[in-house]
C-alpha cells in the first residue's frame, strides 16, 4: 500500500476532532488523474459537516471540495499529456448521462455527490477524480487563489452572471455584503461594469466594501435599507438583488427594486420562512430566483477573472493541512475574513 498524509475525523464534534494521520494514497481508475493537492479551502460546508449538521453525513472521512493542484498520474483511458497539467477540481462527482448533465447543467444532476461528502476530499495530499473534473487554470494563477474557483468565485459568478445575467449599466443589490460571497460578488458585478450597491450592518466593514469595489455602500443595522436603496437610486430600484441573507431582509429587498428585476436567493441566514406580497411581484414583474453550485462555464469564468486580476480572491489566512482545526476554529467564531485556505505540511 501507498500511504499518503491526510486530516481526518473519528467522530463529529469541536474543530479538534480533525487530526492529522497516514491513509491510504487512492489510485487512479482508467478514467480518473491523480492529483497532488497543494492548496485546499475550507467552506462552512467543512465546518457543519465536521460538527455532524449535515444530515445524512458520516465521520472518518476526508473532507473539502475546494481542490487546486497538478495532475501527477493519469489513467489508461487519459490523455498522457495531461500529466503535470495545474487544474481545479470540479467539485460536483455527476453521471454525464442525465437530462440535466446532457444539457450542461452538472450542477444540477441528482445521481452525483459532492466530492468530499463522502470521503475522498481536499485535505489530503493526493485525491482521485475522474479526468472531466480536472479543469485547467489558467498560467499564472497562483493555487491558494485557484482553489476558490469552484467555490466561493464560481458561486458568486453562477449567481451574479449565471441566473441574474447581469448585464454593464444594470445597478445590482448586494445583501450581506461583508461576507465571504458578498465581497466576491462585488468584484464579479464590476468585472462587467455594472452598479454596485452593498447593504451591510456594521460600519466596520465599510473601508472593505469599497475597497473591494462596491460603488455604494448602505450601512444598516436595523436592515430597513430600501428607502435609502431609493434614495440612491434617484427613485428607480435596482434591477438586480444578490440576496445573501435572506431571513431578515427579503422584504426590503423586494422593495428596492426596479420593474422587471431578478431577486436572487443564494443566502439562508437564520432558515425562516418569509413572507411575499404578491402584488408588489406582479405589479413590479419581479422575479425570483435560486442559485446554487457553480457550472463548469463558471468556474472556467471565475479562474479567468481571478488571473486576469478583476476578481481578488479574499483569503483571511493560509495555514498548513494540519492545522486546519485553528481555520475550522477561526470560522466558527468568525476572527476570519474571507476564506481560511490549507498549503503545505
Ligand atoms: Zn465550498
Ligand atoms: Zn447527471
Amino acid at each position: 500500500m501507498t500511504s499518503m498524509k491526510a486530516v481526518t475525523f473519528a467522530a463529529f464534534g469541536a474543530p479538534e476532532v480533525l487530526k492529522a494521520t497516514t491513509v491510504e494514497r487512492p489510485s487512479a481508475g482508467p478514467d480518473d488523474v491523480l492529483i497532488a493537492i497543494r492548496a485546499a479551502g475550507v467552506c462552512y460546508h467543512d465546518v457543519l459537516s465536521r460538527a455532524g449538521k449535515i444530515p445524512g453525513g458520516k465521520p472518518d472521512r476526508i473532507l473539502g471540495h475546494e481542490i487546486a493542484g497538478e495532475i501527477v498520474e493519469v489513467g489508461s483511458n487519459v490523455p498522457v499529456e495531461r500529466k503535470g497539467e495545474r487544474v481545479v477540481i470540479y467539485q460536483r462527482l455527476y453521471c454525464g448521462l442525465c437530462r440535466y448533465c446532457l444539457s450542461g447543467r452538472q450542477d444540477l444532476c441528482r445521481n452525483g455527490r459532492v466530492l468530499g461528502e463522502s470521503g475522498g476530499g481536499g485535505y489530503a495530499e493526493f485525491t482521485c477524480a475522474p479526468a472531466r473534473n480536472a479543469i485547467a487554470m489558467p498560467e499564472g494563477l497562483a493555487m491558494t487563489a485557484a482553489a476558490l474557483a469552484v467555490c466561493p468565485v464560481g458561486t458568486s459568478v453562477r449567481a451574479a452572471l449565471g441566473v441574474a445575467q447581469v448585464e454593464p449599466g444594470q445597478t445590482v443589490l448586494i445583501t450581506g455584503a461583508g461576507g465571504g460571497l458578498g465581497l466576491h460578488q462585488i468584484q464579479v458585478v464590476k468585472s462587467v461594469s455594472a452598479y454596485a450597491i452593498a447593504v451591510t450592518s456594521s460600519e466596520n466593514k465599510v473601508d472593505m466594501l469599497r475597497q473591494a469595489g462596491a460603488d455604494e455602500v448602505i450601512v444598516s443595522p436595523d436592515l430597513k435599507f430600501s428607502g435609502e436603496v431609493w434614495r440612491r437610486t434617484a427613485k428607480q430600484g435596482v434591477d438586480v438583488v444578490l440576496e445573501n441573507v435572506v431571513s431578515d431582509t427579503f422584504g426590503e429587498s423586494l422593495r428596492s427594486t426596479a420593474q422587471n428585476a431578478i431577486v436572487v436567493v443564494l443566502g439562508n441566514i437564520g432558515a425562516k420562512r418569509v413572507e411575499v406580497d404578491p402584488g408588489l411581484l406582479i405589479v413590479r414583474r419581479i422575479r425570483i430566483a435560486g442559485s446554487g453550485n457553480a457550472t463548469y462555464k463558471d468556474v472556467r469564468m471565475a479562474l479567468h477573472l481571478m488571473a486576469s486580476g478583476a476578481v481578488k480572491p479574499y483569503i483571511g489566512a493560509v495555514l498548513p493541512f494540519p492545522r486546519v482545526s485553528e481555520g475550522h476554529a477561526m470560522m466558527e467564531q468568525r476572527t476570519v475574513v474571507g476564506r481560511v485556505v490549507l498549503s503545505g505540511w
